[in-house]
């Protein structure tokens, strides 16, 4: 059938007013989670509630992985504890196969209490305290240097253990990318990365096991990743014509956007961001084309957080009041607010009525319920009008909620995993007065 001419139109952008080909002229609802109903969850767990999908985590990694490792022959993923280090979370990819990466000594001692081995955490970060270094070269964890302050202490500390710590850099670099990150690690492009594998090889005192490069987050393109791993290759086979010494492996870091679509973006995530298939394509490519000895090629390590975790959480709130403004648009009370949701600040989260609603459709502010002004979720959404009381599910909240949300006016709610049999668990309990008296004190005088 001849389709039916559309003169071409030009419409002005406003943020949260979607375009013409996302304009919501029908609501989804999400009334379940894996099978279990979503006034079920709350009446057990109340709300606010975190849900987290286990079934997701895993096909999410089994996703990564088969992308990877149809590729490239040693591919080795590290969990990014900063991403979500609830230890059921952790578990679930530790148990995929998974290694962990951590930035600080708390996430150290998380790793280790999950029962990660040591030669299978990556300590990463600007900031490693003596102890946590102490404690990472004993057990033999794969340190990234950030800074030479940080090198200097290592060399002091092996000469203060007699043990050889097992060390790897963190390399920035003109990727093609703005704002390029050069604030961690390294710079590749001025000369001082290969300054400091020198130093370290020349010391003698350490064994220089891999390269490290995370070059930025939510990466839009696969090709910046390209760039790394030949700029990263390069390094790794001067350091084996100069010394003769073989890198074990290259480590790509993370930085895959998830689906999540950001503010003032023109199309949603899901249908303009790479897929891991067009990530793996660009670092294979560049690894093995690279001209690595067959029998010396270096394993690629990814420590992907946000586009691993973000599909599988959720979290549930309950409309606690309507208004008006006073330019007459209407707005929704909700009992989530940027305290349990960060990401609010730089994603259109995707949210949705929980149970059928009118047809109608109203441009809408979403508000959290704190006493603050900028404790916004949506500030423009067509949506459905909802009662007090109705629930609603925010999607796609897995990543860096869980980590950076806020004790700030509220106490944080419960956290249920929904296992793949579809059991629920509460694997964080929500707060109450006493975790806050466990810490604090009154004087006396
Ligand atoms: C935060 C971080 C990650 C994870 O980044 P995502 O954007 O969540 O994939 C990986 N490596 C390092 C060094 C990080 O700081």
């Amino acid at each position: 059938m001849k389709k039916v001419y559309e003169k071409p139109v030009i419409i002005r952008m406003t943020e949260g007013i979607p375009n013409k080909f996302g304009k919501r002229d029908h609501i989804t609802i999400i009334d379940e989670i894996d099978g279990v109903k979503v006034e079920e969850l709350v009446e057990k767990y109340g709300s606010p509630l975190y849900v987290i999908s286990e079934k997701t985590l895993r096909e999410k990694y089994k996703k990564l992985h088969k992308a990877f490792s149809v590729r490239y022959p040693k591919f080795q993923p590290a969990w990014s504890y900063k991403t979500n280090y609830l230890d059921a979370v952790c578990n679930v990819f530790h148990s995929e196969g998974s290694w962990a990466e951590v930035v600080s000594g708390f996430e150290y001692e998380k790793a280790i209490e999950n029962g990660v081995p040591g030669d299978k955490i990556i300590f990463n970060g600007p900031y490693k305290l003596k102890e946590d270094l102490v404690k990472a070269i004993k057990n033999g964890s794969f340190i990234h240097i950030d800074h030479f302050d940080e090198l200097y202490d290592i060399i002091l500390l092996a000469d203060e253990l007699k043990l050889r710590p097992k060390v790897a850099i963190r390399v920035n670099m003109d990727t093609g990318i703005f704002p390029q990150w050069d604030r961690f690690g390294f710079n590749y492009d001025n000369g001082e990365a290969w300054k400091a594998l020198n130093k370290i090889m020349v010391s003698g005192k350490m064994d220089l096991v891999g390269l490290h490069a995370h070059i930025g987050t939510y990466m839009m393109s696969a090709e910046p990743y390209r760039v790394a791993a030949q700029k990263l290759a390069d390094l790794a086979k001067r350091v084996k014509e100069t010394f003769n010494h073989s890198i074990d492996y290259i480590d790509l870091g993370g930085g895959f956007a998830s689906d999540n679509t950001l503010k003032g973006a023109y199309l949603p995530g899901k249908d303009t961001n790479p897929s891991f298939d067009e990530y793996a394509e660009a670092i294979t490519d560049a690894l093995i084309s690279a001209g690595f000895d067959l029998n010396d090629l270096p394993t690629l390590i990814l420590e992907t957080g946000r586009a691993l975790v973000d599909d599988a959480g959720y979290i549930i709130g309950t409309v606690w009041a309507n208004k008006r403004l006073a330019d007459g648009r209407r707005a929704m009370i909700l009992d989530v607010g940027v305290n349990l949701l960060f990401t609010s600040f730089w994603y259109e989260h995707e949210v949705y009525p929980a149970a059928e609603t009118g047809k109608a459709l109203e441009d809408i502010t979403i508000y959290g319920p704190l006493c603050m002004n900028i404790d916004v979720i949506r500030s423009n959404i067509k949506f459905p009008p909802l009662n007090r009381g109705d629930n609603v599910v925010i999607k796609r909240i897995g990543a860096y909620n869980m980590t950076q949300w806020l004790q700030f006016i509220t106490y944080r709610p419960n956290v249920v995993m929904i296992d793949t049999e579809g059991k629920e668990h509460i694997i964080r309990k929500k707060e109450d007065l006493s975790a806050f008296k466990a810490f604090e004190n009154v004087t006396d005088d």
